[in-house]
């Protein structure tokens, strides 16, 4: 299998050498639905103990399936782990709209609290690999309501990054949701 043919999506056993150690970010940062309802994003789950996870055995579906990158793909070996980095590159992809159509974006869950982790030149290298990869944009999240796209190089054609402002305000989502899409159209036709 060459680079280009590896799957996007992974899932698998980690990576040689990977363990989530005492990192436990993932389980803080990302909302994920529990048994008795959903536990938002940036709210530390009431499971969580001093070894990772009080209910690892019986764990909810949600948490069985799902991994952060930086535990199953290889190509993040240059990026630290969540808790050191700031942030959790999630292995499931949003749907966001390009030109009016549904288009898939990597998803950077960024601790609210360093909330410019995602400048991390380790993980701008990873999001530009993927890029010119899956030709796929990002989004940085630091909640499920506050975001802004991330367009690389080997996307926009671009020497810089761009990062328009797509500000996901709760109360304004649907307008918001209509700005990033106007903003992606402008940017993927070359109009900032
Ligand atoms: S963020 Fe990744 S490394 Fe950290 S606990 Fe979650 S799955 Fe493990
Ligand atoms: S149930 Fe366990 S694995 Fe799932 S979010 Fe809570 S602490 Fe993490």
């Amino acid at each position: 299998m060459t680079e280009n043919q590896k799957p996007l999506t992974i899932y698998g056993k980690p990576i040689r050498g990977r363990s989530c150690g005492s990192c436990k970010l993932c389980c803080t940062l990302l909302p994920v639905e529990l048994p008795r309802g959903q536990k938002p994003a940036n709210v530390r789950c009431e499971n969580v103990c001093s070894k990772g996870c009080s209910i690892y055995d019986h764990r909810p579906a949600p948490c069985q399936y799902w991994s952060c990158r930086w535990l199953f793909d290889e190509d993040t070996a240059n990026l630290r782990r969540p808790d050191k980095s700031g942030y959790v590159i999630d292995c499931a992809l949003d749907t966001i709209i390009v030109n009016g159509q549904p288009c898939e974006a990597i998803q950077v869950w960024v601790d609210p609290e360093r909330e410019d982790a995602h400048q991390d030149p380790a993980l701008r290298d990873y999001l530009n690999l993927l890029a010119e990869r899956y030709r796929i944009p990002t989004i940085v999240r630091w909640s499920s309501s506050e975001g802004m796209g991330l367009i690389a190089p080997a996307l926009s054609g671009q020497e810089r990054w761009i990062e328009p402002e797509s500000v996901m305000n709760s109360e304004k989502i649907q307008r918001a949701r209509a700005e990033s899409q106007m903003t992606f159209k402008a940017i993927l036709e070359g109009d900032e």
